[in-house]
């Protein structure tokens, strides 16, 4: 067993992968052991990710607000705080808070041989997400 006593240290999500104010606090970092990937989300009122997908899919936990997903081709879907989404491997997609309420989310995914979790694109425009 190991306990691990250092402090989290919480960055910000690159401006180029997220739209708004996004904080990431990692969870589980992966070794040579585990490719699982780990990370709790704090995203402000109107932020979110770029578009992305991830090599072997990724699943997210609403903790805190309501989430607003989409598939690439999908409806817009909001997702309650306790809900979970799987988003398949390959699957373009993005989330993100709603306008006028904080979201957090865990996210977890496995990394690919590379040590890469997500391919990212273009971002989310005000009209793709509904603004
Ligand atoms: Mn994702």
């Amino acid at each position: 067993m190991l306990v691990i006593r250092d402090r989290i240290e919480t960055t910000s999500g690159p401006a180029d992968r997220f739209s708004g104010t996004v904080y990431i606090d990692p969870i589980a970092t992966p070794s040579e052991a585990s490719r699982i990937s780990a990370s709790s989300v704090h995203f402000a009122p109107g932020a979110r990710t770029a578009w992305h997908a991830h090599p072997n899919g990724q699943t997210i936990f609403i903790t805190e607000g309501i989430a607003r997903v989409q598939r690439r081709g999908g409806p817009l879907e909001e997702i309650n705080t306790g809900e979970r989404v799987f988003f398949e491997p390959g699957e373009d997609h993005w989330h993100g808070a709603t306008p006028n309420r904080f979201m957090t989310h865990l996210s977890l995914v496995e990394v690919d041989d590379h040590g890469n979790n997500a391919t990212w694109g273009s971002h989310v425009t005000d009209e793709q997400y509904g603004a």
